[in-house]
């Protein structure tokens, strides 16, 4: 089995889950672009219920909480962007609103990294995402807590704050799009499976991040994630 590869091969991402020795095997990541009327808004945005659209990080960009996140290179405006995170433990395609959350094996709470700057510049360019979004590391996430014991959060505060000072604030029941609904759309795109993440969109009050920031951010019921960002 050692010589099945012809080049040594990467481990597979995984994510810690709460109170289990069991770790979550991430297969994909997903992110909704705009869920908060108030973030739609400060990102000069309209904050209607037109379709949700998706970009995705690459599996290993995942960095457990409590780590140093080191500072992507190519940037002068890192951003923090908190969001609730949902764990699949079972997929499909076209999957009807009605059964979407018998998908989900569990929550956690992310930080969507972002190079506000190079977004900025892709969206006026027209060109993709991905070294905006996609870098080493851009998805810092608590462990995942199961559905039995968080039961599916429809309301409830989300919040970040930068050394102590609060940045971000709003609540999950200003999603423009509920997670149902986001797993219904995201499947008419993808074929979904067990090990996909869904970052569900941040509320307003993004900002920067520099090396030396303690970055601390949770969303009630879920977790807390608390992570530093280090020089490269
Ligand atoms: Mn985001």
């Amino acid at each position: 089995m050692t010589d099945q590869f012809a080049v040594s091969a990467a481990p597979r991402p995984t994510v810690e889950v709460a109170s289990s020795p069991h770790r979550f095997p991430v297969r994909r990541i997903y992110c909704v672009g705009r869920n908060y009327p108030e973030h739609a808004r400060e990102m000069g945005m309209g904050d209607d219920r037109a379709p949700p659209f998706f970009f995705m990080k690459p599996a290993d960009a995942v960095i457990a909480s409590g780590s140093d996140v080191p500072c992507p290179p190519r940037t002068a405006n890192l951003h923090h962007e908190i969001e609730l995170v949902v764990a699949l433990g079972a997929g499909g395609r076209s999957i009807p609103m009605d059964s979407a959350l018998t998908r989900v094996f569990g929550y956690a709470v992310g930080n969507d990294l972002t190079r506000r700057d190079l977004q900025l510049a892709a969206k006026e360019q027209g060109r993709p995402w991905d070294t905006a979004k996609g870098f080493d590391h851009a998805a810092p996430i608590t462990p995942i807590v199961p559905v039995a014991r968080s039961g599916h959060p429809v309301k409830g505060r989300i919040w970040l704050e930068v050394n102590g000072t609060l940045k971000q604030q709003g609540d999950l029941a200003d999603m423009i799009w509920s997670v149902p609904e986001i797993i219904a759309e995201l499947s008419t795109w993808f074929g979904l499976e067990a090990g996909d993440l869904i970052f569900t969109g941040t509320p307003a009050g993004v900002g920067p991040l520099v090396a030396g920031d303690r970055v601390r951010g949770g969303v009630e019921g879920i977790g807390v994630l608390e992570h530093r960002v280090v020089a490269q």
